[in-house]
């Protein structure tokens, strides 16, 4: 019998197997690949097909696919446990993990509360921020200030201080009402976030936002200064700051966090995404000692925390991150990420950044977007450019019609000339009225 063909992997796939933000009636002409196994920062796919990982598997992936340390940390952890809960219980791993995060986060005597996506653990922070006033006897804090354009994950809390687009407009009526400053792409943000913090101050619970980079939006990137500036708005008026770390944590925008660039301590920190270095779910709500003593009272009582998931700091996820948080130092990922981030930079200003169908490119580390300029609505360039560069050998996803390149933090030289060269090709066939 004859090896199945992609196209019938992709009819498998469409029949019983339902994608997220995915049109499913048209899922098979967009191009998608069906991966079977990978190598390094390489994806390959049922046919045997290399495609060079130009999304990070969507901003998870690190140091890249099949780590032989993190594949080692996870089969030693296997042979221990995989998991046991963490309501009202310990596990080994788990402390060891939140040990060594305590040491980097950039916040004040750090408690680690997990969860296993970006927005759960977002959902989290909202509710604990909530809670930390009513705990303290202070009424009347229960509204949140977000940014415009922002996106913290698809629950209906994370959907709530994210803003509507992304196709979520259907669900406004669910929504939470929240109040809203502009977003990174306005040049006046900052000052009208802190006109909404001095008006609104008394009665907001807390401000959250994704430092420097705004991501799902496209890339917006915002002046370090006028975050810092902004957050220490918020703190003098003793409103709590959530920072959104699912994106930019773990090295993508050239230091661990984007919260050190801007010189920020949040009360709360939400980490996710790269924690695993993208191999399994996790995230984490990170909260300061002055938030979590805010929680401390007797056995049963209305101060607990009462919100727990039963997969919380899942040991075989905790092992391979604790090794992930050694490997980012051991290898100097770092230096790499600011190098190669300044690469990309500059071969994207010779060979993209002059092409007609190009309008912006925006970029922190090797957090990319390169918005596309098309010259009406509904010619779906960003889709059509993407689908150029997967028959190239380079994978790609775009946010409306802006390209994203967020390449794992271990990309090589010539990794950087590959992705760039492509993207230029794909636009060259793609972008055409
Ligand atoms: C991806 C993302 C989330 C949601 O994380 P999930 O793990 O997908 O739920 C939240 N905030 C930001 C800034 C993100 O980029």
């Amino acid at each position: 019998m004859a090896a199945p063909s992609h196209n019938s992997w992709v009819e498998r796939d469409a029949a019983v197997v339902w994608h997220g933000f995915t049109q499913m009636s048209c899922y098979a002409e967009n191009q998608p690949i069906v991966v079977e196994r990978a190598d390094g920062r390489y994806l390959i796919d049922v046919e045997g097909r290399r495609y060079l990982d130009g999304i990070s598997s969507l901003w998870v992936v690190t140091l890249g696919h099949r780590v032989p340390e993190l594949d080692a940390a996870l089969i030693e952890q296997l042979g221990r446990v995989a998991h046991s809960t963490l309501l009202g219980n310990g596990n080994r791993m788990t402390i060891e993990l939140s040990e060594a995060l305590a040491l980097r986060v950039p916040v004040d005597s750090p408690h680690f509360l997990y969860a296993s996506d970006g927005a759960a653990a977002v959902e989290q922070a909202l509710k604990i921020a909530f809670q930390y006033w009513t705990n303290q006897g202070v009424t009347g804090r229960t509204r949140y200030l977000a940014l415009g354009h922002a996106y913290h994950g698809d629950t209906i809390g994370s959907i709530s201080v994210g803003d509507s687009g992304f196709g979520t407009d259907i669900f406004d009526p669910l929504r939470f009402p929240v109040i809203r400053a502009p977003g990174y792409n306005n040049p006046d943000w900052a000052k009208a976030a802190i006109t909404l913090i001095d008006r609104h101050k008394d009665g907001l619970a807390a401000m959250v936002l994704e430092p420097l980079v705004q991501g799902a939006a496209g890339m917006l990137v915002a002046e370090p200064r006028a975050v810092h500036k902004v957050v220490t708005a918020a703190k003098e008026a003793g409103i709590l700051v959530i920072c959104d770390e699912v994106a930019t944590g773990f090295g993508r925008t050239g230091t661990l966090f984007a919260s050190e660039q801007c010189d920020l301590r949040p009360d709360l920190m939400v980490i996710g995404k790269g924690i695993t270095g993208g191999y399994l779910p996790l995230a984490a709500t990170v909260a300061s000692q002055p938030v979590y003593d805010a929680f401390l009272g007797p056995d049963l009582s209305e101060k607990t925390f009462y919100h727990g998931h039963s997969y919380s700091g899942n040991a075989l996820a905790c092992a391979v991150a604790r090794r992930h948080l050694d490997l980012l130092d051991d290898w100097n990922v770092l230096a790499n990420v600011r190098e190669q981030a300044e690469r990309l930079g500059k071969r994207l200003a010779e060979t993209v950044e002059p092409l007609t169908a190009v309008r912006e490119i925006r970029r922190a580390g090797l957090m990319t977007g390169v918005e596309l300029a098309p010259p009406r609505d509904g010619l779906r360039w960003g889709r059509k450019v993407c689908a150029a560069a997967v028959r190239r050998g380079v994978l790609l996803r775009p946010l409306g019609d802006v390209v994203v390149l967020m390449p794992p933090l271990t990309i090589t030289t010539q990794e950087v000339n590959l992705l760039v060269d492509t993207l230029a090709d794909a636009i060259n066939e793609a972008c055409v009225d």
